[in-house]
């Protein structure tokens, strides 16, 4: 087992990840303090584990319940919410609950902004199902919904008490959606972690072959980032922002074709394509370099081109980002291979270049 820290004061909680972990009651004990527990899940997932997890709580000595959602991002919504809510409210379940995530960050974020606000806040643990969850969305404390005009538009700032990563869940994933979690990992490399980077160019293949220790050894280096990050800057006031690298162009690209068309880090592995070009057209990212980001992510499995609906509308699109602060458009960009930064006075003609020269 693999335990990192998210260190944030009296708020600070482990990250434990290996094979098996869904098994393992000690972890889980350790990090609920309260006598039931509500587990919130979904119909693809719970068939899987859901059974494993119960098993776990009971070997612990924990009262569980469950509420399975429907699958999606489409269900991440009020409705869906609700329906947690209710559940909780018809089980009688008191301030002194711990909610469980079970599943990916669809899951993960909805479960999170029930217990941030379920009788004005109780405690969470994660134990993310998707590569991309486990390396990204149940580290940091982001929770949220959507809503018909935004994606995660309503949410709140809640930190899990713990997060589990099984690394073994994994072998059901889709692959689509494990080159989609990866997105999300060579995003560390790029912004702030060369060496990652490096031992990313050597392990891609075993990382699409789901090698264990290569997981294992990627979803702890993942994480040590993402926490690093999180400590630093909790609510995103500054260099959290540099998470968003790829995610501007990405999110445009996501809307632009209806959300759910392209997957999330579809979009991101597309979106750190046209971030790179932008970087080394502005003379700041060498060719090289340039080369490199390129090659990693195509050799990932994720595109590098966008869909081609005109440099104008991605603009448009962009513009909508919530990233955007006071009608200027910040983007992260490059500087080198582990060295990101924000820039908020980008030339708009040569934004629109850039994505012109990364489209299909
Ligand atoms: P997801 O939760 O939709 O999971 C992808 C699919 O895989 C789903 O169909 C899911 O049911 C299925 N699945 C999950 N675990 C599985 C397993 N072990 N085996 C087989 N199938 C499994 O998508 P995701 O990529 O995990 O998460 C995307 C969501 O995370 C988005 O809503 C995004 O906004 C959010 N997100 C949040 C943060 C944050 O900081 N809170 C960060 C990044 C992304
Ligand atoms: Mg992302």
């Amino acid at each position: 087992m693999r335990k990192l820290t998210v260190a944030l004061g009296e708020r600070s909680y482990p990250i434990l990840i290996g094979e098996g972990m869904l098994d393992s009651a000690d972890a889980i004990a350790a990090a609920v303090n309260t006598p039931r527990v509500a587990i919130v899940t979904n119909d693809v997932v719970a068939p899987l584990y859901l059974d494993r997890l119960t098993a776990t709580l009971a070997r612990a000595g924990i009262a569980y319940d469950s509420v399975v959602l429907p699958d999606g991002e489409a269900h991440k919504n009020w409705q869906t919410l609700n329906t947690i809510f209710d559940a909780l409210l018809a089980g009688h379940f008191d301030r002194s609950t711990t909610l469980v995530a079970l599943g990916g960050g669809v899951v993960g974020d909805m479960a999170g902004f029930a217990a941030a606000t379920y009788q004005r806040g109780i405690p969470f643990i994660q134990i993310p199902t998707t590569l991309l969850s486990q390396v990204d969305s149940s580290v940091g404390g982001k929770t949220a919904i959507n809503h018909p005009l935004g994606k995660n538009m309503i949410g709140a700032f809640h930190q899990p008490q713990l997060v589990l990563a099984d690394t073994a869940v994994l072998n059901t994933l889709p692959d689509r959606e494990l080159k989609a979690g990866l997105a999300e990992v060579i995003k560390y490399g790029l912004i702030r972690d060369p060496a990652f980077f490096d031992w990313l160019e050597s392990h891609i293949d075993k990382l699409l072959g789901r090698d264990p220790l290569a997981l294992a050894e990627a979803i702890e280096r993942s994480c040590a980032n993402k926490s690093q990050i999180v400590s630093e800057d909790e609510t995103e006031r500054g260099v959290r922002a540099l998470l968003n690298l790829g995610h501007t162009f990405g999110h445009a690209i996501e809307a632009g074709m209806g959300f759910g068309v392209w997957l999330h880090g579809e979009a991101v592995g597309a979106g750190m394509v046209m971030a790179a070009t932008l970087s080394q057209r502005q003379g700041w990212l060498s060719m090289q370099q340039y080369e490199r980001t390129v090659a990693l992510i195509a050799r990932a499995g994720l595109p590098v081109l966008g869909p081609r609906l005109g440099a104008a509308r991605y603009l448009e699109l962009m513009a909508h980002d919530k990233k955007v602060e006071a009608g200027r458009l910040r983007l992260v960009l490059l500087r080198d291979i582990g060295d990101a930064e924000i820039f908020s006075d980008v030339p708009i003609a040569d934004i629109a270049a850039a994505i012109d020269a990364c489209c299909e």
